[in-house]
């Protein structure tokens, strides 16, 4: 079987591992860019859970950016954040 697996390139490891790893990059690449989409989302999106509106105000004393609807200033009291 030597004669076979060296026509297919079987054993040479280096010419094996580069076709496993470049037909698993792409792919990576592509998880890559759709997380990145997401991530940049997430990043801005507002924090309260479900709300994909764009979050530009910070709620003071925390980390939360929220959109105008659910900042405590606005209609949404301090209590109802999570
Ligand atoms: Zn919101």
């Amino acid at each position: 079987m030597n004669w076979l697996t060296h026509i297919i390139g079987l054993d040479n490891p280096s010419g094996y591992w580069y076709l496993f790893w470049s037909g698993l990059g792409s792919d990576i690449t592509e998880f890559a860019v759709i997380g990145a989409l997401l991530g940049v989302l997430r990043k801005y999106n507002c924090h309260i859970h479900g709300c994909w509106r764009i979050g530009r105000h910070p709620v003071a004393d925390t980390t939360y950016i929220v959109c105008r609807k659910h900042h405590p200033d606005g209609a949404v009291k301090v209590s109802d954040l999570p």
